[in-house]
């Protein structure tokens, strides 16, 4: 059996990558400080053959008996409001937390894979992002926590890859939605799906012109184990390039959930990026990749996860 060692695994992304590996054939070692993330996301994963969960915080020295064959980094807050709730534990964990799990990484002669963002694009000026773009990232604005801890997560990795040899993958996530996303991480899925459920006030941010893309968790777990079984050590796009404006998205979780609550405008947060859409021509190309989870089927699974949760 294969053995994956998955750090932010009781993360939103993190507690559904465990599964699709674990579905795969691998042994996985979820680790996770639970800062952001939350034993309830791995909760159903705890009986399965093979998996493991670590509490443990990755930017000190981290140990793990026995071999590894792949080491994914997915521990960071990933929310605008978690980071800048968290600027410090956002930074130590893309920088120190990058460093300490590469040389784990290096150590077991593992694949490493790094969990990069959009966000390194910052407030692109390129539209759509394509790889090759370098970004617009203000490094002292509230963001640049995030941003510029992934950008070194990035340049470390390289440089691990190049100067120690490390296998190494880099995959940029664009906004992913779906099941086990927290309802108060302040995100734009989970905050129109949670009012409009209580029927309380939208809150778009800004006139709501801003333009964002949403993959839903599915797809972009798949497209993630498909970059790591490829050969390819660049950055790689993953998401879905079907792009809308947020007062778009707010009127399309009006309609699904069929609320009555109102739009109410709020003031855009700085920096809040103006465009996004990934170019995922180098995803296709060289993994045969790209989503197929319909918008609205996506919306329908998480918006029936909300309610549970609501409910609760
Ligand atoms: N947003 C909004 N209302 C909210 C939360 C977010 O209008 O209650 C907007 C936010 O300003 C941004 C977009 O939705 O333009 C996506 O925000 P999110 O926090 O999900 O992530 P981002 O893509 O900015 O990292």
């Amino acid at each position: 059996m294969p053995r994956a060692l998955i750090t932010g695994g009781a993360g939103f992304l993190g507690s559904h990558l465990c599964e699709l590996f674990l579905d795969r054939g691998h042994e996985v070692i979820c680790m996770d400080n639970l800062i952001t993330g939350s034993t309830a996301n791995i909760q159903h994963l705890f009986g399965r053959n093979g998996f493991t969960f670590v509490k443990y915080d990755v930017t000190n020295f981290v140990h793990c008996e026995g071999p590894l064959d792949y080491v994914l980094h997915f521990a960071s807050p990933a929310s605008p409001i978690d980071y800048l709730e968290k600027p410090i534990q956002t930074l130590k964990v893309g920088s120190l937390g990058t460093h300490k799990t590469l040389g784990l990484a290096k150590d077991k002669k593992a694949r490493y894979l790094l969990a990069s963002t959009s966000e390194v694009y910052g407030d692109p000026l390129v539209h759509p992002q394509k790889e090759d773009y370098w970004g617009n990232v203000n490094p002292v604005g509230p963001r640049g926590v995030y941003d510029e801890a992934k950008r070194f997560a990035e340049a470390m990795t390289m440089a691990y890859h190049r100067f120690h040899h490390v296998d190494t993958r880099i995959v940029r996530i664009f906004n992913t939605y779906g099941e086990r996303m927290r309802v108060n991480d302040g995100r734009v899925v989970p905050a129109f799906i949670s009012q409009a459920l209580r029927n309380e006030p939208m809150t778009v941010f800004g006139d709501g012109s801003q333009t964002r893309s949403f993959c839903y968790v599915s797809d972009l777990v798949e497209g993630i184990y498909r970059l790591l079984m490829s050969n390819e050590t660049t950055p790689v796009n993953i998401g879905n390039p079907s792009e809308m404006t947020v007062l778009q998205f707010a009127e399309e979780i009006k309609r699904l959930t069929g609320t009555k609550a109102p739009i109410e405008f709020r003031p855009l947060p700085e920096d809040d990026p103006k465009i996004r859409r990934p170019d995922i021509t180098k995803a296709k190309k060289l993994l045969g990749w790209e989503p197929k989870v319909p918008l609205e089927v996506g919306l329908q699974r998480t918006i029936d996860y909300f309610r549970k949760v609501l409910l609760d």
